[in-house]
């Protein structure tokens, strides 16, 4: 039988949320549940402890068999050494001192299970902020991860495993990690469709970099699919169809093929200069998350690298921490492809969502504005060491930047410089081949760092714009939240004229500003940064062709018009109006648009 049919087909059903990565893709799902459900108090009689007790007994054997099984696959796929952090998981389980607490609650309190579990994870995590170390951080990572598992088991949750499923998978989740989706994404996954998320959360951002189309923001859909039920994902219109008729199928695979054909085109203006109608220049560079981005980059002729987050190399080697020879290989190799043009290695930005486990020694309660980027770097200095060696030694092999994530102070600046100072005098005592004129650089993407845009750029070599992150701290919206996405406003007139400030800063002191937040992908909104002022743009490299054909068709002149006169404009909406109003009447100008 085919595997899209069955006796009595369900009926298809389309749910609606964000497209965030383009394309289609066609599979069957897996659901993925990970966010804390709610846990209830209640009390036990005494004879209702001893099959408590059997109930949690029974869960734990039964989460060892899910980890056993989920390590050997993952063993099997992935390689030993990432089955190997779930063997931490399987030590949790059969720790007599974790169960006995969990059995003790139940006993003396005379309470459920799912309650007792709740108790002892918050005095685990109590004792482990602590404590301040971090190995035992990590362990306290593993057990808060062991916890979740066995609470899904007792509450009879779906469980997400690494199952065996014929053909390509799609993943459908409440909320997902970026290093989990980076983790999915390499293996058989196709298409993603999440609940929690907008545009510019990390684990979209990841989506787009490794080609997967995706939907996120699509509420409640967790709840009306079941594991190896047929999906379709339309990352181009935000569709999630479930169920879908053969009509609709037969629809989508041709489709797929027409796409396809559309990309093969776009990849025809890799041999453009990239200018305006008017010929002014422009540098369009690529956004890296991945190694497997670089050839992408290359064939789309982006004019360099200019944004590397190499907190995806960390991710990618937890529990290990990347070594400098890690480092090295992997900015060589980004410098060596974005030759003849700059490639801009950002220092690691963990913290916040992209965790950062083996670093952080305490769990925040607000993680994003928390120790994160530069912050987490100045105190953590053992770590970053490692990165900035490595950085000044690929520097020697190319044009390599080095930029600085989450500047909120002149302060973290300059600790920054003396740092760097620190690392090249180490360098040059012990002989080792590097350069020590490397421009550097920061990311604008905290409001304070914009308004001081002008004292900051008086001690850096650039800026970036992070829109992602500045349009999250200005309009206080947290850019992985569905309940609030329609409020990730890149247009609000408070993000032009932060932007417009940031630039004229810049350009006043003398020095590049360019932008690498996802707001350039979209190319109406990278024409309105061009006349902003931006001449260097950086976004997916899947993107750059039409971008690079939007800005052609363009003059400055125009676009500068339209952005001055957008600047007095009062809501977002009036400002998208004018923008798609300029843009689908050509060359008309502003003024002739009030009229
Ligand atoms: C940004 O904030 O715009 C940015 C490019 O950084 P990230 O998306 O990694 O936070
Ligand atoms: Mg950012």
């Amino acid at each position: 039988m085919s595997p899209w049919s069955s006796q009595t087909p369900p009926e298809m059903l389309t749910v609606h949320g964000l497209g965030v990565s383009g394309g289609i893709a066609i599979g069957r799902a897996i659901v993925i549940e990970t966010r804390a459900v709610d846990v209830f108090r209640f009390p036990l009689t005494e004879a209702d402890i001893g099959p408590e007790l059997d109930r949690f007994h029974e869960a734990v054997a039964q989460a060892r068999r899910e980890v056993e099984r989920t390590r050997d696959h993952t063993a099997a796929n992935l390689g030993d050494e990432l089955g190997a952090i779930f063997d931490a998981h399987l030590l949790v389980l059969a720790d007599p001192g974790f169960l006995a607490r969990v059995e003790e609650h139940i006993r003396d309190e005379q309470v459920n299970a799912e309650w007792a579990l709740h108790k002892t994870a918050e005095e685990v995590a109590e004792a482990f902020a602590r404590m301040g170390n971090e190995y035992l951080a990590e362990r306290g990572a593993d057990i808060q991860d062991v916890v979740g598992h066995l609470m899904r088991q007792l509450q009879g949750l779906a469980h997400h495993e690494l199952k065996e499923i014929d053909g390509p998978v799609v993943i459908v989740a409440d909320d997902l990690a970026p290093s989990e989706a980076v983790r999915l994404g390499r293996e058989k996954v196709v298409g993603f469709a999440i609940e929690s998320g907008g545009r510019t959360s990390h684990t979209t951002i990841i989506a787009r970099s490794l080609k997967i189309p995706a939907v996120s923001g699509v509420k409640g859909v967790t709840a009306l699919v079941t594991d190896e039920a047929p999906v379709i994902i339309d990352g181009e219109a935000g569709l999630v169809v479930l169920h879908p008729t053969a009509e609709v199928l037969a629809d989508y695979e041709r489709r797929v093929g027409e796409l396809a054909r559309r990309e093969l085109g776009l990849r025809a203006t890799r041999d453009l200069e990239a200018c305006t109608a008017d010929g002014t220049p422009l540098a369009l560079m690529a956004n890296i998350d991945l190694p497997e981005e670089l050839p992408d980059a290359v064939e789309l002729g982006a004019q360099g690298i200019g944004l590397y987050r190499s907190e995806f190399l960390y991710i990618e080697k937890s529990p290990e921490l990347p070594t400098e020879e890690d480092h090295l290989a992997l900015y060589r190799q980004m410098v060596e492809s974005a030759a003849p043009h700059p490639a801009i290695i950002r220092t690691y930005d963990l913290g916040g969502r992209k965790l950062a486990a083996q670093i952080l020694d305490s769990i925040e309660e607000n993680p994003v504005l928390g120790l994160r980027g530069i912050r987490l770097t100045l105190a953590r200095p053992e770590v970053f060491r490692i990165q900035l060696r490595a950085l000044f030694r690929a520097a020697a092999y190319g044009d390599l930047w080095i930029m600085v994530p989450l500047v909120s102070s002149l302060d973290e600046v300059r600790r920054f410089r003396t740092f760097c100072d620190e690392v090249l005098e180490e360098l040059a005592a012990e002989g080792v081949l590097h350069r020590r004129d490397v421009k550097i650089g920061i990311m604008i993407e905290v409001p304070s760092a914009a308004l001081i845009a002008d004292i900051l750029a008086r001690e850096v070599d650039f800026f970036s714009l992070g829109t992602n992150d500045l349009i999250q701290y200005s309009l206080a919206v947290d850019r992985n939240n569905e309940h609030v996405a329609d409020l990730y406003q890149p247009l609000h007139p408070a993000i032009l004229r932060m932007l417009y400030s940031v630039i004229r800063a810049g350009h006043a002191a003398g020095i590049e500003v360019s932008l690498c937040g996802e707001m350039a992908t979209d190319p109406r909104y990278a024409a309105l940064l061009v006349g902003l002022g931006l001449r260097r743009l950086s976004v997916t490299p899947r993107l750059l062709p039409q971008i690079k054909t939007r800005l052609r068709s363009l003059a400055v002149a125009d676009l500068r018009e339209l952005a001055e006169s957008c600047l007095d404009l009062p809501t977002a909406a009036d400002v998208e109006a004018r923008l798609d109003a300029f843009l689908s009447l050509g060359m008309v100008t502003a003024d002739a648009l009030d009229s």
